[in-house]
């Protein structure tokens, strides 16, 4: 089953610039898909126009089926969004975001108490629970939005570059913890401009370029090609 189908989408921003020039894009339910391109070549567009920050100019997109111009809080119910800037109450603390986070989705308190328990602790954030989260490190603060993103349990997890400017050892271990949600069973799909961390984690690829998808295929194949 295609967890996400991306048809003939297009996004000129108000400016007039054309960001997204016609993409295809579809992503199986299960897979580790990374969209790659340059800086400025669409990715964070595509994403927002998934998660529907942005609003796209033209085409279609489908979460399990459900189409974002009929269905979208039940499109956007199986997604979850791990942004590329800390957009979190700093004065909040890590603990109080996650329920916060749950509460949107209407997740009962006491199993939102439960469930921050559970990825603070996979995360290495249980000691950092109740302090304000800007006293965390930036690692730290990265980790807390992919719990943040998890709070509603979603079938799809999308990060926007989620490992820019995030050190080698946190690096690895923010993949590993990918891989072991991949291997639960959940659906990944990262943008990133480096086609290592792609090569390290992902099965199936798309290159953007210029808003227009230039390769899309599965990482064997890409990597045979180079
Ligand atoms: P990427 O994530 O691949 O770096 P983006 O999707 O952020 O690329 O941006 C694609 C292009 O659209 C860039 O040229 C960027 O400057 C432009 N862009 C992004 N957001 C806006 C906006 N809100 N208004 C106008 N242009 C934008
Ligand atoms: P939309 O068409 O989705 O409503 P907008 O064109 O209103 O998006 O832009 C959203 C925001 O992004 C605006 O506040 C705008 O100032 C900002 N923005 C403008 N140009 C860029 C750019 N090149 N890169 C990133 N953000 C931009």
């Amino acid at each position: 089953q295609a967890a996400l189908e991306i048809a003939g989408l297009k996004k000129t921003y108000k400016g007039g610039f054309q960001a997204l020039k016609g993409i295809d894009l579809q992503v199986q339910q299960g897979d580790f898909f990374a969209l790659l391109g340059p800086n400025g070549a669409g990715k964070s567009t595509t994403i927002g126009v998934i998660t529907s920050l942005v609003n796209k100019t033209e085409g279609k997109v489908r979460v399990f089926g459900h189409d974002i111009d009929v269905e979208l809080d039940k499109a956007k119910s199986y997604l979850g969004l791990v942004p590329q800037e800390f957009n979190f109450n700093q004065f909040e603390a890590p603990m109080k975001i996650l329920v916060n986070q749950a509460g949107y989705y209407g997740v009962e308190r006491k199993v939102a108490k439960q469930r921050a328990e559970k990825y603070l602790k996979q995360l290495d954030l249980w000691e950092k629970a109740e302090q304000p989260s800007r006293n965390l490190s930036g690692g730290m603060k990265r980790r807390l939005m992919i719990a943040r993103a998890l709070m509603h349990e979603p079938k799809v997890l999308i990060l926007d570059e989620p490992t820019a400017g995030v050190d080698i050892e946190l690096r690895r271990h923010m993949w590993n913890y990918l891989r072991e949600l991949n291997a639960q069973g959940i659906t990944i799909i990262l943008t990133t401009h480096y086609l290592e961390e792609a090569e390290m984690l992902c099965r199936n690829i798309a290159i953007i370029d210029k808003g227009t998808i230039v390769e899309n295929t599965d990482m064997k194949t890409l990597l045979a090609k180079l």
